[in-house]
Order: C-alpha cells, then structure tokens, then sequence
C-alpha cells in the first residue's frame, strides 16, 4: 500500500515511447507524436485539467529551476499558461502529421496569426500577404499592426513578380499566404513562396487550413510555418476552437515562450476533445475530398450553375499547382448560380442536408451565400470590388454519403 503522495505521483512516470509506426497519414493521425506511459496504463492522453503543478518540496522547486528546457516534451511542467501534458500530446500529434519539428497549440486560430506577428515583428517591420487570406488576418495586419508602424503590402495571389517586387530588403519579415483560399479556393505555389522567402531572408508562413496535412503540407517544399485554424479539419467536429502553428523546433519553442506572455492558451478539455478528433483525420478528408469532388464535377455539368471553383477541376486557374502539390483537392466547393441574392437564397434553402453556418471541416455538411454571411453590411457594389458576387455560394463539404449530397443538390436546384 502506497501512501497518498505515492498514489498521487502515478502519473509522473512518464517515459517517452517512439511511435511504433509513422509512415502514412492515418498511421501518424493515430499513432503520430511522442508517447508516454499514461496514468493507469490508460490507452488515451488524459485530461490534464490543472492551472497550477505542485512541487514536493524546496529542492524539488530548485532542481526543477536548474534544469527546466521549455519544449522538451516529457519535462514536469511548472503553470498552465506555460505548459500541459494533454496540450503538449496534441501538439506532438501535429508536428508529426505536417511533417514540422514542433508544434505550439493556441485557443483559436487567429489567436496563432495574431500570437505568432506579435512574438516575431519588430516596430517598423513590412509584411508582404496575397490576397484573399483570410479577412480577420488581413484586418489585423492592415489596422491592427499598422498603428505599431507595421506596413503591409497585399499583392495579387498567383502573381508572383507582384509578390517578389513588393519584398523590402531588411524590412520585410513575412511573407503570408494561404492555400487553398476562401472563398475561390486559389492555391499557392508554396516552393515559389519559399523560394522567395529563402532568397531574401524573408520567413514565410501559410495558413494550411482548408488543405489539412492530409492533402498538402507546406514545410515539405521549403514553406518556415505552417498555421491552421484547428477549429475546422483538424477537430472535425464543429465542437470547439483552437489554432496550431508548426515549424522549426528553435522557432516554436520562441513562440510557445510568448505564449506564456500572451496567454492565448487552448483549455485541456478542448485540447482532449482535438486530439480525438484527430485521429480520424485521414478517413474524414478522404470522404471530404471525394464529396467535393463529385459535387464540383456535378454542379460543372449543371445547366443552372454559372461557375464552379474546386482546384481539382481542369477549369480552375490553378488546377496544374494543385496537381503537382496536393494529394487531394479539399472538402470545399464554391459555385455561382444562376441567379440573383434571392433566387440564389431560394436555392439555398431548399438544400435539406447541409446547415446554413459559417466554418467547415467538421462531419456536417455546411453552406452559406457569403453576399449575406460575411459580407451582409456591404451593398452589391462593394461586393463585387472584393470579388464576392451575389451569387455565390461556398458549400463545405462533411462526411455524408456522396449520393445523398448530389441527390439534394438535385432536387434544390429543381425548386429554382
Ligand atoms: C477559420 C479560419 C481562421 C480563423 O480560425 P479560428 O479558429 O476561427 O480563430 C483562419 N484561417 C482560415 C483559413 C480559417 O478558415
């Protein structure tokens, strides 16, 4: 009979274990990461759900002081704003899977965006952003950066003289892009990018969020990090928020330091809730992928349908990039109907699976007009500045069956 303190400490015999197999994406989705001998012999990561960590006594607080090496995994953590093991396991997980060093976990994905520009940017720093990233990042770079002096010049996605031209040597740090792109899904030639990046030691960064690591992971042709809005593909569920950044190990350990600072931790509950979302990461993007597919290559041949765009359809201007750098082309379809804001609305409400909601990546499928759902305040005109037509609608793809999605997409289209 062990005394209370002896059953207490269980759970710090914890002994890093090498995943038995890494190779395929699944495998790395289930078994990727570092393993601990659990609590309890335990098969899954527990919740960790503490603000502080005890120390036995003085010394115990002096040895911890002596050694500690933020990052290291398996070290004793010493407060929740600096580290926890359910965290740190999610983390590993999504290292693994994009094929990066380490990986820092934040309670949103722009609290990654805003966390990782205001650890890195020096005042008076440039920023260099493709269009159409997406509109809270732009809207921190171009209003929130810019009052601490921070310029940031947008050019033209897949105009890559624009992007190289507008690079200031020793001013310019990031170069920030997004792949596919929301709501036209334009993809981002991600080895030019980091070629770029490379040549004038510029860091780049892509938000790798509609991709997911199953289809594209951007550190493999040079990209420095990796951001996704882990509330979408990688939870899969439309049950929580978090946001995850990957890169080289000495970077994020920097950026998980300022985590400390800024305090966008993720809660352990929700970090449990990702890592078993992320499990089935492959199967669900796999089923995604080809409900996209097959709802882009319907709507295409649809006479009540104007335009489809899905990089995996020959007619998207970036469908070559997409081959060459994708696995699989994503679970979201955009697509304008023929019509106008209401008849396109009427449509809309005649589909039965799919809920009316912002985001995507999770099992259900959703749709939206973005005229209305993120647009709403603007007039028709300013709309159309933007590129966002009244017509359009984006359709995030779940795991339902493909038939029953193109049997509803059928039928909606006949009330109009
Ligand atoms: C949703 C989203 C974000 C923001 O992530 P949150 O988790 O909602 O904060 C950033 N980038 C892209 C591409 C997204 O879709």
């Amino acid at each position: 009979m062990g005394t209370l303190h002896e059953v207490a400490t269980d759970t710090e015999e914890i002994e890093t274990v090498e995943p038995r197999c890494a190779s395929g994406h699944s495998t790395r989705a289930v078994h990727g990461g570092v393993r601990r001998k659990k609590a309890y012999n335990a098969l899954h990561t527990p919740i960790v759900q503490t603000a502080t960590y005890t120390f036995s006594d003085t010394q115990d607080l002096i040895d911890f002081m002596e050694s500690k090496t933020w990052g290291d995994g398996h070290e004793r953590e010493e407060y929740g704003r600096y580290g926890n093991p359910t965290v740190s396991a999610v983390e590993a997980r999504l290292a693994a899977l994009d094929g990066g060093e380490d990986a820092v976990l934040y309670s949103s994905g722009m609290n990654a965006v805003t966390s990782i520009l205001l650890a890195v940017l020096p005042a008076g720093a440039h920023i260099v952003m493709t269009s159409d990233c997406y509109r809270r990042t732009r809207q921190f770079c171009l209003t929130f950066l810019k009052r601490f002096g921070i310029e940031t010049t947008v050019v033209e996605n897949g105009d890559y003289d624009a992007l190289e031209a507008a690079i200031i040597p020793k001013k310019t740090r990031f170069i920030i892009s997004e792949s596919p792109t929301n709501p036209y899904l334009r993809i981002a030639d991600l080895e030019r990018i980091a070629y770029l990046g490379q040549q004038y030691r510029v860091m780049t960064l892509i938000d790798s969020t509609f991709a997911t690591p199953i289809n594209q992971r951007p550190i493999e042709w040079g990209i420095d990090f990796v951001v996704h809005s882990a509330t979408k593909y990688l939870s899969g569920h439309n049950d929580l928020l978090a946001g995850v950044i990957i890169g080289r190990k000495d970077r994020i350990k920097a950026l998980r330091d300022a985590r400390g600072v800024l305090g966008g931790v993720v809660d352990p509950q929700n970090a449990f809730l990702l890592d078993r979302g992320i499990k089935t990461l492959g199967v669900r993007v796999r089923q995604q992928n080809a409900n996209a597919l097959a709802v882009a290559r319907f709507l295409e041949a649809h006479p009540k349908i104007q335009r489809v765009w899905y990089p995996g359809l020959e007619s998207h201007p970036d469908h070559h990039i997409a081959v060459a750098q994708m696995e699989g082309f994503g679970g979201v379809v955009s697509f304008e109907v023929d019509g106008d804001l209401y008849r396109t609305g009427k449509f809309i409400d005649a589909m039965r699976i799919p809920y009316i909601a912002p985001s995507l990546g999770g099992v259900e499928s959703l749709i939206e007009q973005p005229a209305l759902m993120s647009y709403y305040e603007k007039t028709t005109e300013e709309r159309l500045a933007l590129g966002i037509k009244d017509n359009l609608v984006r359709f995030a793809l779940g795991i339902e069956e493909t038939d029953d999605l193109l049997a509803d997409l059928e039928q909606a289209l006949a009330t109009i």
